[in-house]
């Protein structure tokens, strides 16, 4: 069968191989890979800049967001035709791992599949465990893709929400950095919840990013009109920030934006080496002064798919149609390599593998 590879640590490794069908093991389902969506860490691992091969193999199997079908579900009671997605992290032997929250591990030798220390699912077929795969609406067949970017805002927000709740003051206002799909997830996700929600990217209010944002009844900022650090002057007190441009420069302005006791969640995963100067003192002050929070996640457990999942037949009740506008492209697995470059203009590409 094909599989979509690359050699971890090489730049522009991509390429399409052929590999063996796998074999089931007993309790074992085998998955038909129906699509795949790639993300900005599938970009950063091509090039050369994340992501870890197994022990003894120079390449690795490239697709962490996948959505399949259960083909032969041997003899685990699970049903033949049944859409299901596979979770990305798998658990080492620590205790967190052990009760189900292997995004929490504390060993780190954990993996993740198609990024780090096991194959991803950019391939025809997946052997798999029950326990790894989450059932997803079918009726959402369309766009239920998005679980997996909705898993980790999932996670984001429910934790920023837990700190926020030591005030008693509610979350009135939120920022997110960034209008790709994470961002957008993320907006809709807090107006879903009916916070005063303000995103900021940098195109204009009219491209299909800023159109998405308003839909939900978000504001959109041009991030070329605005400073991040006067936004609070503008917008008033921000209690929640949700950074999702993977950008760090842009993580270390959030801080100066903050609000009193306000959260700033970090969620990209910037794989470089920046070097940045920064007005210390006035964050720090800030930060002990407004009693804030900055936190950074990564990763999502199955719970968060679940309640994904859910958000996501949510959003499609409330703005029917929003969800399948952020999917601006569709490959074929024979061009997967078209994706792993730069895309601006648009928001998600997804390979259509069968
Ligand atoms: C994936 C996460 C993963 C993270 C860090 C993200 O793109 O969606 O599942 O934990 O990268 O590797
Ligand atoms: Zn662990």
């Amino acid at each position: 069968m094909k599989a979509g590879t690359v050699v971890p640590g090489q730049k522009d490794s991509a390429r399409l191989i052929d590999i063996d069908v796998p074999v089931l093991q007993p309790g074992e389902v085998l998955v038909k890979i129906l699509e795949v969506g790639i993300d900005g860490t599938d970009m950063e691992i091509n090039q050369g800049d994340y992501g870890e091969s197994l022990p003894g193999q120079d390449f690795l199997v490239l697709g962490h967001e996948a959505l399949g079908k259960i083909d032969k579900a041997g003899d685990t009671g699970l049903r033949e035709g049944d859409l299901v997605m596979p979770v990305v992290r798998r658990p080492d032997g620590c205790s967190n791992c052990q009760s189900g929250q292997p995004d929490m591990c504390i060993e780190g030798n954990y993996r993740e599949c198609g990024i780090r220390g096991a194959h991803g699912f950019l391939r025809e077929y997946v052997a798999d465990e029950p326990c790894f795969l989450v059932s997803v609406p079918q009726d959402l067949r369309q766009v239920v893709i998005l679980t997996e970017p909705v898993s980790i805002v999932t996670k984001g927000i429910s934790r920023a929400m837990e700190s926020h709740r030591r005030s008693v003051n509610p979350v009135r206002l939120a920022l997110v950095l960034g209008a790709g799909s994470l961002g957008l997830l993320t907006t809709a996700l807090l107006r879903l919840q009916g916070l005063n929600t303000y995103t900021l990217d940098i195109l204009p209010k009219s491209s299909l990013k800023g159109q998405l944002v308003e839909a939900t009844g978000a504001t959109y900022l041009d991030g070329r009109d605005y400073r991040i650090d006067e936004l609070p002057r503008q917008l008033g007190n921000i209690d929640l920030i949700m950074e999702a441009t993977g950008n760090s420069t842009v993580a270390f302005q959030a801080m100066s934006a903050l609000g009193i006791n306000g959260v700033l969640c970090l969620m990209g995963v910037p794989a470089g080496d920046k070097l940045l100067e920064i007005r210390a003192d006035r964050v720090n002050l800030n930060m002990v002064l407004g009693n804030q929070t900055v936190f950074g996640m990564v990763s999502a457990n199955r719970s968060h798919y679940e309640r994904a999942a859910l958000s996501l037949v949510e959003i499609e009740q409330k703005w029917p149609g929003w969800l399948a506008r952020l999917i601006t492209r569709r490959l074929p697995l024979v061009n997967f390599k078209d994706a792993l470059q730069p895309y601006p203009e648009g928001i998600k590409t997804v390979i259509e593998v069968s």
